[in-house]
């Protein structure tokens, strides 16, 4: 098994967040300062068990550069695991979106598989993180490290996820697994209240959202031209490949998009064409296979087109899944009728260059006229951040975080039951028939991001939960002292 492996990143400056944050952003400046005197002396360690793909990369991508900008020293680490492993952790990672998942059991020798690649990722980890160093871990795969990082000194916060606004049996069997490793450290934190456990003490636990980068390859502004150059190199719109179109990195150098998509579609789409998008992993939770059942039922009759866009599959090493909900989309995409099959195009893109991977979400995000999340469970969903920071409406299930981001009739549209293929059906049409309609969901729906899920403000939200996990760890430590 390969051994952890540290990911690079470049800093970015804070102070281009000057213009977008306006009168907000001189109290930002003040706390990175705060940020770099607590950190004097001492590493921000974030772990995670995937680089690429999913919103825990794409969230860490987006806030550490402007942490190292502000003096912090930071690093981040991918643990490697076994096939065995990520089969337990993906177990685990739907049975707490309240899925039954595989159907497999978490029992000891799940407990083995998990254990033995905590063991191994460990001594990686304590070759580098020091007494007082500030750890992050992220989600159910890294929860085995907490003790031994504890032992070794450090303040640990464990970050999940993932989680279901209701819990029910399959909830409970990932907590009752995973809440021995859990428990030991110093802070928990959630994304929402509903996700919070009841198994850990309630002082400790701490809510932050996830937020995204305004300017990073899958969010920075691109000019029109730039996203039809897009569209066409990677073969999602037609025409004659042009010059390779330009974007800024995420290490503020210049990168051009030169691959193309695999993409399974009988023609690209028109250039007038009304195009309906989901972006997500290929991942069952995400139910692709609902949109596209979606468009068969109930939009057959329109002319519009729709985009089904995952990740190149078998290229987001901590989800095995992949592989299997693309190849049931591409079975169903095989059987539909000419006609409908013209106006479905199902698109891998390319993921050896991150940045380029970006940049192709952007430039397609930026061409659709309207984002779904049909997401079934949801732990946050950057996809609709993503979306509405580009003026699109959205139209996403009413679940897990996508709550939170979307205010239904105001900066998108909502729909109460994820399973309500004509509901979604309706809300598209809507949009089709109302343009006005769509312009003023995707308006409310830049401002909403611009309010609440922007990365470079979020320094505030982790200076104050350091600060207070720090806090509890010294009065533990002072009774521990005591007794
Ligand atoms: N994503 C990507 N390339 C793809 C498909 C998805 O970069 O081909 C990104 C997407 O833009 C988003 C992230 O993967 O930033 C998915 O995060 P989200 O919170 O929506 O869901 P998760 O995958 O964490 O369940």
């Amino acid at each position: 098994m390969p051994r952890p492996a540290n990911v690079d990143f470049t800093a970015q400056p804070l102070e281009r967040y000057g213009p977008v944050l306006n009168d907000d952003f001189p109290a930002i400046r003040e706390v990175a300062e705060l940020a770099r005197e607590f950190f004097r002396g001492r590493t921000l360690w974030q772990i995670n068990s995937t680089a690429l793909g999913g919103g825990v990369a794409e969230m860490l991508r987006a806030f550490l550069p402007y942490a190292v900008d502000s003096g912090v020293d930071t690093r981040w680490v991918v643990i490697n695991g076994t096939p065995d492993f990520f089969t337990v952790t993906k177990r685990i990672h739907n049975k707490l979106h309240g899925h039954p998942g595989d159907g497999g059991s978490l029992g000891e020798i799940e407990q083995l598989a998990y254990r033995e690649v905590m063991d191994e990722s460990l001594e990686h980890l304590l070759e580098q993180v020091r007494p007082d160093d500030v750890v992050f871990l992220h989600d159910p795969q890294t929860a085995g490290l907490i003790q031994p990082l504890n032992d070794a000194g450090a303040i640990t916060l464990w970050r999940c996820h993932v989680g279901i606004d209701e819990g029910n049996e399959h909830v409970e069997e990932a907590i009752e697994f995973l809440v021995p490793f859990v428990r030991p450290a110093h802070g928990y934190v959630f994304s929402r209240p509903s996700y919070s456990w009841p198994q850990l003490p309630e002082e400790r636990i701490h809510l932050m959202a996830p937020a995204i980068d305004a300017f990073s390859p899958k969010n920075q502004e691109l000019s029109s031209w730039v996203v039809n150059d897009i569209l066409t190199t990677i073969g999602l719109s037609g025409g004659q490949k042009p010059s390779p179109p330009p974007f800024l990195r995420s290490d503020g150098s210049s990168g051009l998009v030169e691959r193309e998509a695999e993409i399974l579609q009988l023609d690209p789409v028109p250039p007038d064409a009304f195009l309906i998008t989901q972006i997500s992993r290929w991942d069952v939770l995400k139910d692709f296979e609902g949109v596209l059942e979606a468009f068969i039922r109930y939009l057959a009759d329109t002319d519009a087109h729709l985009a089904l866009v995952g990740p190149s599959s078998g290229a987001v090493s901590d989800d095995p899944e992949g592989p299997a909900v693309h190849a049931r989309i591409t079975a169903t995409w095989e059987a539909l009728p000419d006609d409908l099959r013209a106006r479905v195009h199902v698109v891998n893109l390319p993921m050896d260059d991150f940045d380029e991977n970006g940049a192709m979400v952007n430039a397609i995000q930026r061409r659709s006229d309207v984002i779904i999340q049909k997401s079934l469970v949801e732990g946050f969903g950057l996809t609709v951040s993503e979306a509405m920071w580009k003026g699109k409406p959205v139209i996403g299930s009413a679940v897990g975080g996508i709550q939170d981001q979307i205010v239904d009739g105001e900066s998108g549209i909502l729909i109460r039951d994820p399973a309500d293929l004509e509901e979604f059906a309706a809300a598209v049409r809507s949009l089709i028939d109302d343009p006005e309609l769509a312009s003023a969901l995707g308006d409310g729906a830049r401002a909403r991001v611009a309010a609440r899920f922007l990365a470079a403000p979020r320094i505030a939200e982790y200076v104050n939960v350091i600060g207070q996990v720090q806090a509890g760890r010294a009065l533990d430590v002072a009774s521990e002292g005591s007794i």
